[in-house]
């Protein structure tokens, strides 16, 4: 039977194993101490992110029930992949099971094979890499830029071979990756780009949308994404015979010619008409979501600038990030460190959660990678962490939070 990795942060070395983030802390359920604003937030803790179900999302489901379309065919899965398509500039949309399923399907399309070499970001979140050892092929790591947190495209040249075949770049948090060097590369040595743009509805690059700027885009639309279905994902290209392929080994590669009859070996990753239901009406409230991700994090910006040692997510100036999550580094000058600081938030109901442990440090693929660095990925990973980022944060949340991190400064500060 399959044994887990026994990689222990211990055996990454004393300069990796302080990288590695702490245990969550227990998150206290009612908020004990109500700032001197005398808000109302007692008796609630606040989630690190939650879904906006505000639209039709009933009324949809209910009309799948009552017209008894409830599995994977329905009026509502090519409603939602037409307008979510539209909606990152592209003419076709493949719905599936999730996003980690929308990039299998993806690179199974691709008919990538072992020794074939995929190039992602070591900053990312597991289902990036996983997807690419499904099919085989051999993952190869970049690291972020400071600047962005994004993988850096400065880097890609070095890393590109003969044998590399794809190239994934990660809109981090929300924030789009810098596209145009990347895709003159790749164009150059005939390397297919998908995105990982999981985290990045609706965000824009040089005014273009993510998932339509490489040769095709992955989302997912789990319950913490910006839009969501309950478990959901979606191809996004503007190339038709992707999209046909795609969307034929999503339902076990039936073929056209006659019924069970199968030239490749395809995958059941179908939609249902009830996931895409709730898409439907996720997708009608996009730009309300974007604009409130982007005015709570323009709100975060704003108040904690003031507080020494916190530094403040990204936005190229080329860029329109949607912050689908609200990252913030912890430097020395703050004087807790980011896990200190985070049991404090959590003791004042305040749930956070740390930055991603980077790919090269990951027990599964410990030996994989062993002996190389990826510093500034290392950096996020000991310094990050996201403060609560839900679409429906209000401002009395946010200044509350603030409020909170400002509190722990002085606290610290006094010692
Ligand atoms: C959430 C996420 C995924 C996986 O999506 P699921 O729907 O949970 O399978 C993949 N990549 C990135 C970058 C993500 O944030």
């Amino acid at each position: 039977m399959l044994q887990p990795s026994k990689i222990t942060p211990q055996d990454l070395g004393e300069e990796l194993a302080k990288i590695i983030p702490g245990k969550d802390p227990e998150l206290s359920v009612t908020i004990k101490r109500i700032p001197v604003s005398q808000m109302d937030l007692s008796g609630r803790i606040i989630p690190v992110c939650e879904p906006t179900l505000g639209g039709r999302e009933a009324e949809y489901l209910v009309d799948c029930v009552e017209s008894n379309w409830i599995s994977s065919a329905g009026k509502y899965i090519p409603a939602f992949e037409e307008k979510f398509a539209a909606e990152c500039g592209c003419a076709y949309g493949v719905a599936c099971l999730n996003g980690t399923i929308a990039l299998h399907l993806a690179l199974a399309a691709l008919g990538l094979e072992a020794g074939d070499e995929v190039i992602l970001p070591a900053f990312t979140m597991i289902a990036t890499i996983n997807a690419v050892t499904y099919t085989g092929a051999t993952p190869i790591l970049i690291d972020s830029e400071p600047a962005t947190w994004n993988m850096d495209v400065q880097q890609l040249a070095d890393k590109i071979t003969p044998k590399t075949k794809v190239i994934m770049p990660v809109h981090t948090y929300g924030h789009p990756v810098d596209m145009d060097p990347l895709m003159e590369l790749a164009e150059r040595h005939n390397i297919f780009v998908l995105e990982d743009a999981a985290e990045s509805h609706g965000a824009e690059y040089k005014n273009r949308r993510t998932g339509g700027l490489g040769h095709a885009g992955s989302f997912s639309f789990y319950a913490n994404k910006i839009i969501t279905t309950g478990e959901g994902g979606m191809i996004t290209t503007n190339n038709p015979e992707f999209a046909a392929l795609t969307e034929n080994l999503r339902d076990h590669a039936f073929s056209e010619e006659r019924h069970f009859w199968h030239k490749y070996v395809g995958f059941n990753y179908r939609m249902t008409n009830l996931q895409a239901a709730v898409g439907l009406a996720q997708v009608e409230q996009l730009p309300q979501f974007i604009e409130s991700r982007r005015a709570n994090a323009a709100l975060y910006t704003r108040l904690l600038r003031e507080i020494h040692g916190i530094i403040t997510p990204p936005e190229a100036s080329w860029v329109k990030n949607v912050f689908w999550m609200y990252g913030i580094l912890v430097q020395d000058e703050f004087g807790m460190t980011r896990d200190q600081l985070r049991a404090f938030l959590a003791m004042h109901g305040i749930e956070t959660r740390t930055f991603f442990i980077p790919m090269h440090v990951q027990p599964i693929y410990y030996e994989k990678f062993k002996g190389q660095r990826y510093p500034v990925a290392e950096m996020l990973c000991q310094r990050g962490f996201y403060l609560p980022s839900a679409s429906s944060l209000t401002e009395l949340q946010i200044r509350y939070v603030v409020d909170m991190v400002q509190q722990a400064h002085v606290e610290s500060m006094k010692k």
